[in-house]
């Protein structure tokens, strides 16, 4: 049983089928060749010239990982969610004297070493969403390559100098709710400006009490004093 060819399926060229050699133009392949080369210059290019010219990245690239260290405090989340184990956080506990007389003395961790391995790290931002006090950032940058491994490692002060890196938020859309803690803030403003105002007008009040004009008024020079009832029927009498 002969099997089926696998192009049985494409109609075979009346010339082969007829067993005559297929006719061709001279020079229709060179033509065809320049009119894919023109095609192609007309497009648009996108090959980047980098280094020469910088790349217009999007807003969100994870390019390297900055530290915020004043919201660290040292809660070890992003550490321990690190998927590579590449975040390294040393600390020690400090006592603080209590807020009032009375109160209780707090200790807190102090922060000694942070530090983040990019030649472990694979850019999964998860440190980054696990934070639960918005410490660490993605910055754009990404020229950091080095010739040793071990410099890779970026200490804090490094993870610092990213942040100068990280831009702006995006601004919020205009018809989403007011953040709480923006809602928060702004009652507080409030409420401190109503106080100031109210301090302010204050001594209005208590000014101009001393001249008020009730001590010389009609009351002390009234009809009561010469009025008909010292002079009544009691004299009239006598
Ligand atoms: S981005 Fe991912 S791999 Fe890199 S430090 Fe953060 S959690 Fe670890
Ligand atoms: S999760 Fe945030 S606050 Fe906690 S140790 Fe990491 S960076 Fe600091």
């Amino acid at each position: 049983m002969s099997r089926p060819s696998p192009d049985h399926h494409t109609p075979a060229a009346p010339a082969a089928s007829s067993g005559r050699p297929r006719l061709s133009i001279p020079g229709s392949g060179l033509a065809k060749g320049l009119a894919v080369t023109l095609r192609t210059m007309t497009r648009k290019t996108v090959t980047q010239q980098y280094p020469d010219a910088q790349p217009e990245l999007p807003p969100r690239t994870r390019g390297v990982i900055g530290l915020f260290e004043e919201n660290c405090t040292v809660c070890m989340l992003c550490a321990r969610e690190c998927p590579d184990w590449c975040i390294y956080i040393d600390s020690h506990k400090e006592t603080v004297p209590p807020a009032a007389p009375g109160g209780r003395e707090r200790s807190r961790n102090v922060l000694d070493r942070f530090a983040i391995d990019f030649s472990l790290c694979m850019y999964c931002g998860i440190c980054i969403e696990v934070c639960p006090f918005d410490a660490l950032f993605w910055s754009p940058e990404f020229e950091y390559a080095e010739t040793d491994i071990h410099e890779l490692t970026h200490e804090r002060d490094k993870l610092r100098e990213w942040m100068w890196t990280v831009p702006a938020p995006p601004a919020l859309d205009p018809a989403a709710e007011e953040p709480k803690e923006i809602a928060a803030a702004r009652k507080t403003a409030e409420k401190l400006a109503a106080a100031a105002r109210a301090e302010s007008t204050e001594p209005e009040s208590t000014g101009p009490l001393s001249t008020r004009p009730e001590s010389t008024g009609p009351q002390s020079t009234g009809p009561k004093s010469t009025g008909p009832e010292s002079t009544g029927p009691e004299g009239g009498d006598a």
